[in-house]
């Protein structure tokens, strides 16, 4: 085995960890495993763990396929910080010792690539927004705290204070695993709460995002709680999104590229900027597949339905200032490019490599998205929309699933049987929940005529 390897394997063993995980994602982005003692650290480095892709959603093999193969990467280790005695490392899977087509990892890293061919480094921040909630004796759930009921909870010292004991233990193990956390808050919904912390390169970034939802929850079972990433559990309630923040970094100097003082739209914009945001604009709804992948995203991308009123969820294909209603948003600061339609239930490693590529599309193009819009679209009419020339993202996962498979980019990033297979499998789920009658149904029409 490669000195490397050795002297990894030594790190660890003097940590005190036990079991090692060369952890993949399936289509969802949840993390799999096997456990491998440290005593075979060195073999599963090398890719000594097997399993079969029919055992996982949306991993196209027949159970009579050849296994494939994890391979850890190194860089990416997080020892669990609630439980020391395991490491946990983001792997690639081969089969037959070639990249694996669907693995989603693999998928990002090719997209990365031609930004890196360019010259560009990808760089991302993810905000992650989530719920902690409680079982209720009942059989309803809630948030954690009795005191968390306000109509306007956004922000609220409160609420932050009586979570503080499961906050901080989440914050301390993020900046643990060197995150760099810079603030977290009580977010817009009863027991909704943020953590922001700093922006790495695309494919780091999708690492974390994945480790966070296990590790947020895992830290929340401990107290008997759960976290729940589902885009909108409540209602009449904001919903959670991962809004995807996007600068590209010259590669040689480090020189942020989305940056223009002189920019006539007065976002500070540069022009590298502007295509990569029309080139993401022209592929918004076939993206919404991907970053908004459940049934359920699409009852969070709606203008109304909070307590507190607006749902701060983009409606339309649209991007602007510091506007909280568009699809993208570049922030005062500028600099950066803030997806919101992006929520907490997608598999970052494929959403960020589907905005990468439509990005990119729109660089090699040299595509222009028009004038910025810095009204409030939520209260724009129907003929208002029109007269502005702005479309709807999709109201229902059915209609994304209808843009993704007309639109050439899927096939071009994830290749065309993963394509196809992210294409069935949301297909099917579309259709199960379509073909349920719902609570709603009943109440409203049973006896009604
Ligand atoms: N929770 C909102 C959403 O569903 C976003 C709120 C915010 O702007 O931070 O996207
Ligand atoms: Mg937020
Ligand atoms: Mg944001």
């Amino acid at each position: 085995s490669s000195p490397i390897v050795d002297a990894a394997k030594a790190k660890l063993e003097s940590a005190g960890v036990k079991y090692a995980l060369a952890s993949y994602v399936d289509m969802h982005g949840i993390s799999k495993s096997k456990i491998v003692p440290l005593s075979h650290f060195a073999q599963m480095a090398a890719g000594s763990e097997l399993f079969t892709g029919a055992a996982l959603d949306g991993v196209p093999q027949q159970v009579n396929d050849e296994e494939v193969a994890a391979h850890p990467d190194l860089d990416s280790l997080a020892v669990l910080p609630w439980n020391k005695e395991i490491a946990w490392f983001a792997s690639d899977l081969h089969l037959k010792g070639a990249p694996f087509e669907a693995c989603s990892r693999g998928i990002l890293k090719k997209v990365l690539q031609e930004a890196t061919d360019l010259g560009y480094r990808f760089n991302l921040g993810i905000e992650t927004e989530f719920f902690v909630l409680k079982d209720n004796p009942d059989g309803s759930f809630g948030p954690v705290s009795e005191r968390d009921t306000l109509a306007k909870p956004c922000y609220d010292v409160r609420g932050f204070l009586d979570s503080y004991g499961y906050l901080d233990e989440l914050v301390q193990a993020m900046d643990g695993l060197g995150w760099d956390v810079y603030s977290f808050d009580h977010e817009d919904a009863n027991g909704q709460f943020e953590t922001d912390f700093m922006y790495a390169d695309g494919l780091t970034m999708a690492d974390r995002f994945t480790f966070f939802r296990l590790m947020a929850n895992e830290l929340a079972h401990k107290r008997g709680w759960f976290t729940t990433f589902m885009a909108k559990p409540f209602g009449n309630r904001t919903g959670s999104g991962a809004h995807y923040n996007m600068s590209f970094a010259d590669l040689e100097t480090g020189e942020n590229l989305f940056v223009d003082p002189s920019d006539p739209h007065g976002l500070k914009m540069s022009k590298l900027g502007y295509q990569f945001i029309a080139g993401v604009l022209k592929h918004a709804q076939a993206i919404c597949a991907v970053i908004a992948p459940t049934v359920n995203s699409y009852k969070r991308l709606v203008r109304q339905g909070s307590m507190s009123g607006f749902t701060w969820a983009p409606v339309h294909v649209s991007y602007g200032s510091n506007n909280r209603t568009n699809m993208l948003r570049v922030p005062l600061a500028g600099g950066r490019v803030e997806c919101r339609a992006v929520d907490m239930s997608c598999n970052p490693y494929l959403a960020a490599a589907m905005i990468l590529a439509a990005g990119l599309e729109g660089i090699r193009e040299g595509l222009d998205p028009g004038a910025p819009h810095a009204e409030n679209m939520y209260l724009y009419s129907e003929s208002e929309l029109h007269d502005q020339g702005l479309s709807y993202l999709p109201r229902t996962l059915g209609e994304a699933v209808d843009a993704f498979e007309a639109d050439p980019l899927a096939a071009q990033v994830m290749g065309p049987l993963m394509a196809k297979t992210f294409a069935d499998f949301k297909r099917r789920e579309w259709l199960d929940y379509h073909n349920s009658v719902s609570e709603w149904e009943i109440k409203r029409y049973l006896k009604f005529f």
